[in-house]
């Protein structure tokens, strides 16, 4: 099997992010911070903001992939 870039796929990586209510942390995939999904938080129901992590999440994402397609270069 030959390794190509697309093997790396850092929005399948979890975070822990505290509800800001109930200040429980819930696990979500890094993917649903980028592509704006809900997440509900599993003590109280209450939606999560991903809204405001979504652009550095984004920005870190794609200097993490310029960065192993350099090593690969
Ligand atoms: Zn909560």
């Amino acid at each position: 099997m030959k390794l190509s870039v697309s093997n790396f796929d850092f929005t399948r990586t979890w975070i822990n992010v505290p509800c800001p209510a109930c200040k429980l942390d819930s696990r979500i995939q890094l993917r649903d911070v980028v592509y704006k999904r809900a997440a509900i938080c599993r003590g109280c129901k209450s939606n999560l903001k991903l809204k405001d992590t979504y652009d550095s999440t984004k920005l870190g994402l794609r200097k993490i992939t310029k960065q192993i397609n350099n090593i690969f270069r």
